[in-house]
């Protein structure tokens, strides 16, 4: 078998195996997204591309999902990994953690066992803290102005227990004795951002846990819900410090991709067909208590592309929810330009001056706050009926200085129609026409220091190319894979595998599958084995897989298929001798043997079923004639 490349370095497939035969995909996809049956597969709109109808479909039968938009597909780990843009190894291990199963480790990577001991600690004294936290705000004696101040806000121990609020000691000892008690390390309390070392370099000094020293404690959460930071709100007014401090990242705690109440709000938001972007945790806390569940929180720092991603994901519509100050106008405008990029539709819910979404609600109720949503104006609409009433357009200058700040905006509406659709409306309000506008935009477009900024938002990983290889082989390797009879038949035929390798491309991966022989009577076993091979490998090995029928005729398919192969590998043969024996300045020896050669070739073409015989380029006619409509179909998709 070719090197493994890292994808499975640490886990052996024999986890990788029992994990996804203990994982069951519909009900894993099922959690993320919403699937809706359609006969004997389900569908649903694509998670990895932005779609109205649904093309993404989930195969209980091959354990496997597959959208014909994008072409994404795979088994529930490389949706994991995908959807949640982990590596491999994490994507298992998270799935074993939902299925309960203690995976045994190879340790030929100590480094990386290592990293994920820290990251699986860091998680542990997340959730340990965050309980600790909770308990102290809800019994502690030296509490009760934490509770007090909850009470003020207009919540009691119904909210706190649902958002596992709680309280940091005044006193810090009190803290890191308990984190004594629980036996984490210094340093992994250092890891988390909770404390620091008073003095770098003499570990004695002893750790300084001040940071939310006596504040109200939210946990942050990644979208599965496991607690990975914390935001602390001041209780005592202290000018020194700000209103909220938030942990500092970490290992776990990327604050560019989190949004608060996301892990709660995603289910709401398909149900809702929107998301309320809200600016802080408390806004967003106000909106769930109060019903609106799909809300999440920005949680003060400015609004980033991988968080419109992230939304992108369950909805296509957002509604800005910010304070009604010139402040949160000028988030709405950021936050509106990452989330246009995206190709979300996005709306600005209009509160009255002074109020946030907290306010509203505890004042004036959800009936009245679900109006406003309903309300909610289109970005341009919002933007522009309010720069008239601040006067922009009294004078040449201001309208001028407007027109180009809607063209930069503009030009970051990533759907063509969309933007088609807003030109039209900024150029109303501007009175000018929809051509100035478009120029306007075209010469933003061609801004060089521009684009460099759009190509940097979309950095990604190398791309691995698939491994070439031919179609006959890729059939044959989908047969081993789906149909036991045709594994069995294929596993003997080593010898011709062996002589067509060096005419045919490709033939070294369906080798790799008889040698690993997975049970096709085992989805689990299948992709445990996909899983496992070389990304280039797994491209072409998957490519077209859904396809095959079910109730393919296995063997016969393949001992077909293998005739084609040993025929198409004859006349390449065939081809290459002739093409040598055209060359001039032969040796007289080399010229015997070619002859040879073109003779015994000759004769296996001959005594092959004519059926068989023949070339891609001359004659595919052959093959295609005979063919059943589903196997076309699938050499249509498998060019
Ligand atoms: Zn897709």
């Amino acid at each position: 078998m070719a090197a493994r490349e890292g994808t499975m370095a640490q886990i052996p497939r024999e986890s990788v195996e029992q994990v996804l035969q203990a994982t069951d995909i519909v009900d894993l996809v099922g959690s993320y997204i919403q699937l809706k049956r359609a006969g004997s597969t389900f569908k649903a709109n694509c998670p990895f591309h932005t779609e109205k109808t649904p093309s993404f479909t989930v195969n209980p039968g091959m354990q496997r999902y597959h959208c014909f938009g994008c072409g994404a597909g795979g088994d529930a780990i490389s949706f994991v990994r995908e959807y949640e843009n982990l590596p491999f190894t994490e994507a298992v291990r998270k799935l074993a953690g939902r299925a309960g199963i203690v995976l045994k480790e190879e340790a030929d990577d100590p480094f990386a066992e290592e990293k994920r001991k820290r990251r699986g600690r860091l998680l542990d004294l997340h959730r340990e803290a965050a309980k600790y936290f909770h308990e102290k705000l809800m019994r502690d004696p030296a509490a009760a102005h934490a509770r007090e101040y909850l009470k003020s806000r207009g919540y009691g121990a119904e909210m706190a227990k649902r958002w596992l609020v709680g309280w940091m000691p005044a006193n810090e000892r009190e803290f890191l004795e308990w984190v004594r008690s629980k036996k984490f390390t210094g340093r992994e309390l250092c890891a988390s951002g909770m404390a620091k070392m008073n003095d770098e370099r003499n570990p004695r000094a002893g750790l300084w846990a001040g940071l939310f020293r006596d504040r109200l404690m939210f946990p942050v959460c990644n979208e599965l819900g496991d607690v990975i930071a914390f935001s602390g709100r001041q209780l005592k007014e202290d000018k020194r410090s700000g209103k909220y401090v938030n942990s500092p990242e970490t290992p776990v705690f990327k604050k560019s991709q989190v949004l608060f109440g996301l892990d709660r709000a995603k289910k709401p938001m398909l149900k809702e067909k929107a998301a309320v972007l809200c600016e802080g945790q408390l806004d967003a806390i106000a909106c769930h208590e109060a019903g609106v569940e799909h809300a999440v929180g920005v949680q003060g720092t400015a609004f980033t592309r991988e968080q419109a991603r992230k939304l992108r994901r369950y909805t296509e519509q957002v509604l800005i929810c910010f304070d009604g100050d010139r402040a949160g106008l000028e988030k709405a405008e950021s936050a509106f330009k990452e989330l246009a990029a995206e190709g979300l539709t996005v709306r600005v819910v209009e509160l009255p001056a002074g109020d946030d979404p907290d306010v509203f609600l505890k004042r004036d109720g959800v009936e009245a706050f679900r109006e406003l949503l309903d309300k909610a104006k289109d970005f341009f609409d919002f933007k522009l009926a309010r720069a008239r009433l601040l006067g922009a357009f009294d004078t040449a200058a201001g309208k001028a200085g407007l027109l180009t700040d809607c063209a930069e905006t503009l030009s970051l509406i990533s759907d063509g129609s969309a933007q088609e659709v807003q030109i039209n409306v900024v150029a109303t309000y501007l009175q000018t026409s929809s051509t100035v506008l478009r120029d306007e935009i075209r010469k933003l477009k061609a801004n060089p220091r521009r684009r460099v900024r759009e190509e940097k938002v979309e950095e990604r990983g190398p791309v691995v190319a698939p491994t070439s290889v031919h179609r006959i082989v890729r059939y044959l390797c989908h047969l081993a894979l789906r149909s036991s009879a045709a594994q069995g038949f294929l596993g003997e035929q080593s010898e011709t595998l062996h002589e067509a390798a060096p005419w045919i491309e490709g033939v070294q991966l369906l080798e790799g599958v008889l040698g690993a022989a997975p049970d096709p009577g085992s989805p689990a076993a299948v992709n445990a084995y996909l899983a496992g091979v070389p990304e280039g490998d797994r491209k072409a090995l998957t490519e077209g897989i859904d396809e095959l029928s079910d109730t393919v005729d296995g063997l016969r398919e393949a001992e077909e298929a293998l005739e084609i192969l040993s025929g198409v590998a004859l006349q390449r043969r065939d081809a290459a001798i002739k093409a040598e024996m055209g060359q001039p300045g032969l040796s007289r020896e080399r010229m015997v043997e070619l002859l040879e050669q073109a003779k015994e070739v000759t004769r296996l073409l001959r005594g092959m079923d004519k059926r068989f015989v023949f070339n891609d380029e001359i004659a595919p006619s052959t093959y295609k004639a005979k063919e059943p409509e589903w196997k076309k179909k699938w050499r249509e998709k498998n060019g």
